[in-house]
């Protein structure tokens, strides 16, 4: 996708702190952390949100959980524990329409996951 910000990240075009990359899944830190530890995974294929995947897409999703499943231990977070947030449309305040995951560690979060 031309216009999309996370497409020009994967293509180099705007530059990005990469913490994994492979053939179909990237991750790279959040330019504005909401915690010690804020990571966005997403997958190479430029999919909007939940919404657009199919099961097209089920080794692609499995493999995103793969990553997440890796770089929580690769970060040592996996024992203290880490919170996933994906949003979806206005409602959630989805503002980079390419699917992607929030890793968030390093603290003790919230009770509130809606605010
Ligand atoms: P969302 O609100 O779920 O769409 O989250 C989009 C996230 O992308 C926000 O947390 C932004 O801080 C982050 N973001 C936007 N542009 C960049 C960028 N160039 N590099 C890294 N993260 C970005
Ligand atoms: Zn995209």
């Amino acid at each position: 996708m031309d216009d999309c910000i996370f497409c020009k990240i994967i293509q180099g075009k705007i530059p990005s702190e990469k913490v994994y990359e492979d053939n179909e899944v990237l991750a790279f830190k959040d330019i504005q952390p909401a915690a010690p530890i804020h990571i966005l995974v997403i997958p190479k294929k430029h999919i909007e949100n939940i919404l657009e995947v199919s099961p097209k897409d089920s080794d692609l999703i499995v493999k995103i959980f793969q990553t997440i499943n890796k770089l929580a231990k690769d970060l040592g977070v996996e024992k203290d524990g880490f919170r996933i947030i994906t949003n979806c449309g206005r409602d959630s305040g989805q503002e980079v329409m390419h699917l992607h995951f929030h890793l968030l560690a390093g603290k003790k979060m919230g009770p509130k996951i809606v605010s």
